[in-house]
């Protein structure tokens, strides 16, 4: 069974195929230029143990736990692009998975939160981190408008069935003039454009992203959901020397798109 689906962001039902993966086909709304999987497949991925070590190490080659000191580095890298815009206070990390991000925004100052909705990853964050993670979706967490100063979504708008709905409740708990820290696959990368064959072969395991970015239409997500970007920048695969850093990550080339915004002030 299969779900057929309109685009997440601007609501049109217009598009044409772009690729096929293993679990179907992945569109491009005419309007907008989203890439989303449609039809969608009911059978969505529980992310329990299973994604955390064995899917994840076929594709990395370690498993989830034991990447932790190269995810560390990357979260050191955003907490640094973080704190020059907001240096203290409540940040939470939707989509924490077992909460090494927040454990390092812990280190900094900050005062970590987050909501995961894998048993797995929850139990590890509480128990080996010691950390305050609500078991569940952000909407279900009720917290109170305007609580954080920061919120960050590393890899997770990819991969949920609503990412207008998540941004909207995102933008909810998110005070006036906080911050908003995204990654993101990017679909513009220089990797597909130069090694499609390597590329398509990776992405067509991913039956768990549903939607695939790129810096216009993660843009204009941001901005639907009333948020101002900072920058989107892009790093990763191809993007790792100083002069392909600048030359490929400036143009929004690099295989992983990092953006920062800041809610709106009410007007
Ligand atoms: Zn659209």
């Amino acid at each position: 069974m299969s779900r057929w689906i309109r685009c997440n962001i601007c609501g049109f039902d217009d598009t044409r195929h772009l690729f096929a993966i293993d679990s179907g086909s992945v569109v491009r709304c005419r309007n907008c230029g989203l890439a989303y999987q449609n039809p969608r497949p009911d059978q969505l991925t529980d992310y329990e143990e299973d994604f955390f070590l064995r899917e994840y190490r076929d594709f990395y080659g370690v498993d989830y736990v034991e990447d932790r000191e190269n995810i560390a580095r990357i979260a050191r890298r955003r907490l640094d692009a973080i704190q020059r815009l907001v240096q203290r206070g409540r940040i939470l990390d939707v989509g924490c998975a077992t909460g090494f991000f927040l454990h390092e925004a812990r280190c900094r100052g900050l005062e970590p939160w987050g909501v995961e909705i894998s048993g797995f990853a929850v139990k590890h964050a509480r128990e080996k981190l010691c950390l305050n993670v609500c078991h569940g979706p952000l909407e279900s967490a009720g917290f109170s408008s305007g609580f954080f100063d920061i919120v960050t979504l590393w890899y997770v708008l990819e991969h949920v069935d609503d990412p207008s709905g998540l941004m909207k409740e995102v933008r909810r708990v998110l005070r006036p003039g906080g911050v908003l820290g995204v990654a993101v696959p990017n679909l513009r990368s220089l990797y597909r454009l130069l090694l499609r064959r390597q590329w398509m072969e990776e992405r067509r395991k991913q039956r768990h992203h549903l939607y695939d970015f790129e810096p216009r239409t993660l843009r204009a997500l941001l901005e639907k959901s009333g948020l101002t970007v900072n920058s989107i920048n892009s790093e990763g695969k191809m993007a790792r020397s100083l002069i392909s850093r600048v030359v490929v990550g400036g143009m929004g080339l690099g295989n992983v798109l990092v953006a920062f915004a800041r809610a709106c002030e009410p007007s």
